[in-house]
């Protein structure tokens, strides 16, 4: 059969992620040490575990409500109010997904007509552009750049604005540079959305995630944007629970209710063991994470340290537990150090190529690995680095 012409063309021409093709030549590697994939080194909390355990062993192994086990809404509520000074509505405006994932997805499927642009920013985590166009929408890249920290200029994003645009996608702290927005510049970015009526979808998936002592702030808290705002955030990275598929959706009720018929017919429920560990989860709050995040802080420094030690321009990210270090200097590209590194040393990081064309010339480190595997790395990444520059 000629599979090509029975498969849509839209799905066939959609590339594969860039992360994923990497880690498949690492699978099953022992011997390779990964600062590759983007997840906690530690299991999720045992006191969320065990809560999934009763309810397990209380037979709770039914379909939930479309938008969630309520009391699990409710547990968002006040956990989002707390952490983003904003109140919604657990009846009709928190949605329950699988993930930040589904969240983005239906998001854009919910909202997007054919043809309807999206500002989004590049570098950035690899969902974005393929999530747009299965939407039928339009991917407007704008980039970031390291002179800025990987903050997206609102200068940049006002240049991109046409009579199209409907969404500006935002991730801060951005997975793959840890990248935080400066508060003037998300200010005037809320004021453009405002003037030209756009929504904004705020990935808040690292928003615990932040150190040096400063305090997050969301789009979603700047005037005039809570009704334009959808709010994306989830379970998977502060609280370790990659494994259990667990987000959410907060936005005015008839966004949430646009989502909840794509989520109602493509995937019914988030799965009911998922939500109730996720109900320990927001009752733990920060004590679930706060070690890991101090943990997390160190390593950054350590690594960043390194880096820059070796001659890799790294910038100090302010969040998310990644670097993005320059490896022009090698005179290698992205791929080439990637895989050279791999090849050579056994060390795993992601060419900075799979989040954008914009990544060339970067390379991703995930530092969310044991510190003693992380010193282990960046020796060899050292030595790497060493033998490439005096070949
Ligand atoms: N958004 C960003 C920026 C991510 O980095 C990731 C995963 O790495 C996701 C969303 C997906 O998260 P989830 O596990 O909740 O689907």
């Amino acid at each position: 059969m000629d599979y090509n012409s029975k498969i849509s063309t839209q799905i066939r021409d959609l590339p594969r992620s860039g992360i994923r093709d990497f880690f498949e030549l690492v699978i099953g590697r022992s011997d390779v040490i990964s600062l590759g994939v983007g997840e906690p080194d530690k299991p999720t909390p045992w006191p969320i575990r065990e809560a999934a355990i009763r309810a397990l062993e209380k037979g709770q192994t039914s379909y939930t409500s479309n938008l969630g086990l309520e009391s699990l809404r409710i547990a968002i509520s006040g956990y989002v109010e707390n952490q983003f000074r904003v109140n919604y509505d657990p009846k009709k405006e928190i949605l329950v997904t699988v993930g930040v994932s589904e969240a983005l997805d239906i998001a854009f499927r919910a909202m997007l007509n054919p043809g309807d642009e999206v500002i989004y920013h590049e570098p950035c985590y690899v969902s974005y552009s393929p999530s747009i166009k299965m939407a039928y929408g339009v991917p407007v890249v704008v980039e970031t750049r390291e002179e800025n920290m990987f903050a997206l200029m609102a200068a940049d994003v006002e240049k991109a604005i046409t009579p199209k645009t409907k969404v500006i996608a935002l991730n801060f702290p951005t997975n793959p540079t840890g990248g935080v927005m400066p508060p003037e510049e998300l200010e005037k970015i809320a004021a453009l959305a405002v003037k030209h009526d756009l929504l904004v979808f705020t990935d808040e998936i690292y928003c615990e995630l932040l150190y040096d002592g400063q305090q997050h702030k969301s789009i979603v808290e700047y005037p005039g944007m809570r009704e334009r705002t959808v709010l994306l955030h989830g379970f998977s990275k502060a609280f370790a629970m990659t494994g259990w598929r667990l987000g959410y959706a907060c936005a005015p009720a008839p966004l949430i209710e646009a989502m909840m018929k794509v989520h109602q017919y493509c995937m019914l429920c988030a799965p009911i063991l998922s939500q109730v560990a996720g109900i320990e989860a927001l009752k733990m709050g920060a004590s679930a994470y706060e070690d890991m995040r101090l943990s997390y802080e160190q390593r950054r420094n350590t690594i960043v340290s390194r880096l820059n030690g070796m001659g890799l321009h790294c910038f100090n990210p302010g969040g998310a537990f990644y670097v993005f270090p320059e490896i022009r200097s090698t005179g290698l590209t992205s791929k080439e150090f990637a895989f050279g590194l791999l090849d050579k040393k056994s060390v795993a990081v992601v060419p900075g190529t799979a989040f954008g064309a914009a990544g060339e010339g970067f390379v991703r480190c995930c530092y969310a690995t044991a510190p003693d595997l992380i010193v282990k790395a960046m020796d060899l990444m050292e030595e790497f680095v060493n033998e490439v520059r005096s070949a």
